[in-house]
């Protein structure tokens, strides 16, 4: 019999994911085509690398569950280095978000393992943090991913397996014949496919629009600093995400990582650019939360995209407008994190057809209202 060939459009996180599962299954022929010279130069190679499965949203919080079963004990041959440092993570809130942040934090659909615990804990571990902290949770699982160890794993792992992993080739356009979907085209070469997957992150609806198949994704801007090296910065500190405030920082390179979590809906083409409010935002949290770090000097920074669809949820599966189409994306905030599971389940959907995982129709395409396709 012969095999079937997959198109994977995009080797971040979500496509190097699914290459890599899919070549597990084994029985088809696979191509990940990366527009890049290198499969990290968007999100993937862009976040702060903190893996965190506390979260308001329960169908995300059990994706990010499997994921961490996944990286805790990763499949034999997978990679012989740990794969992320349980440093631990305080959730944290102001008096104005104790409530709400409460009430999620505490519910164990949304996290697992949390310790409810005194501010004065999260004082004691950073002394520099400015009063106004009302309510903590402790997480002593989570902490920091190696992003590139996890990446290259799925990639080198994915090669291994037989997949063919093409740089510099970006896919201009989706074909469709007939009303079936047979290729997609690498500049001016055509490749024919049996189904083709999109991963292409911020780029991913740009993408499905070449063919007039609208998928409501917006990628939104968000930048991360690091600081010079601060003598009194503990390189055991844990994770600290405030909520209400939305700043959050972790200790990196013997300074700091720290966001000011701005977030401004762009084309990708503008997504990657830094922009001087997201900067002063960054200054002013740090001078509330960190004052004694205020005049720290942060000489790296940069900006980086989180999709979303309208919902938050990622988008994985078929699309039922169109055989043979697949997606994985839609990944906001929590794409290393879920990376995984999400990989895990569209694999299973091109490999078989359908999926039995629990979560399969939250997250299908097809969940949003049909558009008129103009094909
Ligand atoms: C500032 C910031 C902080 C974050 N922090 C965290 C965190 O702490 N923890 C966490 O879990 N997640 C975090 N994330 C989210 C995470 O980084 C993303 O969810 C994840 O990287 C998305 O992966 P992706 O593969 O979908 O997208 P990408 O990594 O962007 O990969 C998509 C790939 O598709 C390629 N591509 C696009 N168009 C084409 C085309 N036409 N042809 C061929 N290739 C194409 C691109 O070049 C790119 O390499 C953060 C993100 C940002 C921006």
């Amino acid at each position: 019999m012969s095999q079937k060939t997959v198109l994977i459009v995009g080797a971040g996180i979500a496509g190097a994911s699914t290459a890599w599962h899919l070549s597990q299954l084994g029985g088809h022929r696979i191509i990940l085509l990366e527009m890049e010279d290198a499969p990290d130069r968007h999100s993937t190679g862009r976040n702060a690398a903190i893996l965190r499965t506390a979260m308001p949203d329960p169908i995300l919080h059990g994706l990010a569950r499997e994921s961490l079963d996944f990286y805790q004990t990763p499949p034999l041959g997978f990679s012989d280095q740990s794969l992320f440092e349980p440093v631990g993570l305080f959730l944290a809130a102001t008096a104005e978000s104790s409530e709400d942040f409460l009430g999620w934090t505490g519910n164990p659909d949304c996290q697992t393992g949390a310790q409810r615990v005194p501010p004065s804990q999260l004082y004691e571990r950073i002394p520099q943090l400015a009063p106004g902290i009302e309510a903590a949770v402790y997480l002593p699982d989570e902490g920091v991913f190696d992003v590139a160890e996890i990446h290259h794993s799925f990639l080198k792992g994915a090669a291994r397996n037989g997949v063919e992993i093409r740089y510099n080739s970006r896919v201009e356009s989706l074909i469709v014949e007939n009303e079936q979907l047979i290729g997609l085209n690498v500049g001016a070469k055509f490749l024919e496919a049996d189904s083709i997957l999109i991963a292409a992150g911020a780029w991913a609806s740009q993408i499905a629009n070449t063919i007039n198949l609208p998928m409501p994704l917006t990628p939104y801007r968000r930048h991360i600093f690091v600081t010079n090296p601060l003598k009194d910065v503990q390189k055991d500190w844990p994770v600290v995400w405030i909520a209400g405030a939305e700043y959050y920082f972790r200790p990196e390179s013997g300074g700091l990582l720290l966001s000011g979590c701005d977030q401004q809906a762009v084309l990708p083409e503008a997504g990657e650019v830094s922009n001087d409010e997201a900067v002063s935002l960054a200054a002013e949290k740090t001078e509330r939360w960190l004052p004694s770090f205020a005049d720290a000097e942060a000489p790296f920074y940069w900006a980086g995209m989180r999709t979303f669809a309208p919902d938050h949820r990622f988008v994985v599966g078929p699309d039922p407008r169109l055989g043979g189409l697949h997606w994985v994306a839609g990944l906001g905030g929590h794409g290393i994190t879920c990376a995984p599971a999400v990989g895990n389940l569209a694999a299973e959907w091109i490999a078989t057809g359908w999926s039995q995982h629990s979560q399969a129709a939250t997250l299908a395409p097809g969940r949003f209202p049909a558009e008129p396709c103009a094909r």
